[in-house]
């Protein structure tokens, strides 16, 4: 598998002065790659400027020691039927390349101490297994009773996140009615939500154990990206055939068939006004890059505090508007490695959440990690990538992987906050040690055959989030998804400032498939067209033709 021609380094290639972008992405994210491919396919030629050394944002992947470890992207729903419209999107902007392999019946495992719970591919599945679990009549029709208000929220998403594209005079007009349904379900916490059909904590606990997909416990998400995750899952999981990084190298592909590129190492440093219009952006090295539109995806709050001018920013507002939300949670990843095969190490595709023995209340868990940090780990998410990935073994033969994840504020690290990648000091590599060992404990409990077959391990921080993705405290899904977030209006493509876009995770929610139809959303704002009908249309058309 080739790595795309339309992915370089801005240090190596030699942009020439007089070459002209219909459009600038900032950051190469899934957002930003959305929108550059969206325009790409329309015959324009979109420059995206990525400050990483690689492509993909959280969708990129990194290699040492002879192993590679996903970033971001563990499993993905929405795509495991050439229908499903997910699917016809990534269709849409990969031109057919991107292939998916599905995780099969079971997507997650829930495990409190030695007892564990299925989340099957399907509704009814879903439901049939977590019934047999839960007999009791009352629990019965609330897991029912679940499922069908999940359903319902995210009904009531399109028109909501539909108001984020139209032109200001209809939103004017008509926004506060596409808005109101979904903002009864988001204007709740999970918690209040699943409390008013069921007393039962141990279902409301299983029900919310997916809560890292979005990274807030029930008693501070939003219902509403409680929904959108469950549901998103609903279908089974999925992973990209190839790892992660097909997914930037084939989009990136139909960025360069328009005549664009994706340059990485390649740092905007700030936005170019002109009569309050977007005009270009000044790079970290002095150059300017301009364009008729501009499409941040590095996020709202990189792009209001750093990436417009100061003075600009404060006459509109704009640091202001950021006072209304916060950041999300910040993590510690451990990526291991083993010289053997997946097959040969007895690991499967499910991915385990593991919570501390006998404790289904996730918001008592968080607290007392964040105010100890000895005490039990809130969650442990674990992925066995190398498994799901059907072409791992013939790119790494005889090698697999696990990545392991658990919260981490992110004060924690700020002690190290001035120091540089890999000369943070002894005692910041003595806690992350002492964190390894702890997470490769709960992991050999469960997967007992891996201890002491660890070959490579590395824990990151949120430092290392902040070093390599710049987000500044670490934050993993931008901004939190509490109900307040659902309530600001400013998290929209258009922003106060002429041909300057916002795209990504913070537009719609987080997730690739939230920062996909960030992108999409953008668009569409841009061009003043529903291009998710779009894109669909044309791409169940490729698929039909394909396939006759
Ligand atoms: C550990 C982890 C696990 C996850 N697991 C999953 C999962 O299993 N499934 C799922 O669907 N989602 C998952 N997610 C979430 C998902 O990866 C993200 O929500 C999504 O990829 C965000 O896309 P984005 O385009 O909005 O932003 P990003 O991917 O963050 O892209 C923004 C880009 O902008 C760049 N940038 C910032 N400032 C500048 C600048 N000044 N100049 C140039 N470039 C700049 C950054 O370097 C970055 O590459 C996970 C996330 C994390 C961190």
């Amino acid at each position: 598998m080739a790595r795309s021609d339309s992915i370089r380094s801005y240090k190596q290639h030699k942009l020439d002065p007089n070459e002209s972008f219909d459009a600038i992405v900032i950051g190469s994210g899934m957002g930003g790659l959305t929108c550059a491919a969206l325009l790409a396919r329309d015959g324009e030629r979109v420059l995206v400027l990525e400050k990483h050394y690689t492509a993909g944002g959280f969708t990129h992947v990194f290699k040492r020691s002879g192993y590679e470890w996903d970033v971001g992207i563990h499993y993905i729903g929405g795509v495991n039927h050439p229908r499903a419209l997910l699917y016809t999107l990534f269709h849409y902007l990969s031109r057919g390349e991107l292939e998916w392999a599905d995780m099969g019946e079971i997507y997650d495992r829930v495990w409190f101490g030695d007892e564990h719970f299925d989340f099957r591919k399907g509704a009814e599945n879903f439901k049939a297994g977590l019934k047999e679990r839960f007999p009791e009549p009352e629990d019965q029709q609330a897991i029912d009773r679940y499922v069908e208000l999940v359903k319902q929220a995210n009904e009531a998403s399109r028109t909501f996140f539909a108001e984020k594209a139209v032109p200001r005079a209809v939103s004017w007009v008509a926004g506060g009615r596409m808005r109101k349904k979904y903002l009864d379900f988001a204007g709740r916490t999970t918690r209040e939500v699943l409390e008013e059909l069921t007393r039962n904590e141990k279902l409301i606990g299983v029900l919310t154990a997916q809560y890292g997909d979005y990274g807030l416990p029930p008693g501070r998400s939003s219902f509403a990206m409680h929904a959108l995750v469950s549901n998103h899952y609903l279908h089974g999981g999925a992973f990209p055939v190839g790892g992660s990084s097909r997914i930037a190298e084939t989009v990136a592909e139909t960025i360069g068939a328009a005549g664009g590129l994706v340059l990485t190492n390649a740092p905007v440093e700030s936005l170019i006004l002109e009569r309050n219009a977007a005009v270009g952006v000044r790079m970290a090295d002095g150059r300017e890059l301009r364009a008729p539109n501009i499409i941040s995806s590095a996020g709202v709050v990189n792009t209001y505090r750093k990436l417009v001018p100061e003075e600009a920013g404060r006459s509109l507002g704009l640091p202001q508007q950021l006072d209304a939300v916060q950041p999300s949670v910040a993590h510690m990843g451990l990526y291991l490695g083993f010289k053997e095969s997946t097959a040969d190490l007895g690991l499967n595709k499910t991915n385990y959440w593991i919570y501390p023995d006998g404790s289904y209340d996730h918001d008592k868990n968080v607290e007392a990690f964040v105010a100890d940090v000895n005490a039990d780990f809130p969650v442990v998410y674990v992925s066995f990538p190398s498994a799901k990935d059907p072409k791992w073994e013939e790119r790494y033969p005889g090698r697999a992987t696990v990545d392991i994840i658990t919260l981490a504020p992110y004060e924690w690290f700020d002690r190290w906050k001035d120091s540089r990648w890999k000369k943070r000091g002894d005692d910041y590599e003595a806690f992350k040690e002492q964190i390894s060992q702890r997470l490769l404990e709960v992991l050999y409990r469960y997967e007992p055959q891996l201890r002491g077959k660890v070959d490579h391990y590395e824990l990151s921080t949120p430092l290392s989030t902040r070093d390599f993705v710049s987000y500044e405290l670490g934050e993993i899904y931008g901004l939190s998804h509490d109900p307040a977030r659902f309530e600001q209006r400013f998290l929209r493509p258009r922003t106060p400032i002429k041909n300057l876009y916002l795209t990504g995770q913070d537009i719609v929610t987080c997730g690739v498939g939230g920062a996909l139809l960030g992108g999409m959303v953008t668009v569409s704002a841009m061009k003043g067209r529903d291009y998710i009908s779009k894109a669909r249309a044309a791409a169940l058309q490729e698929i039909e033709a394909h396939s006759s």
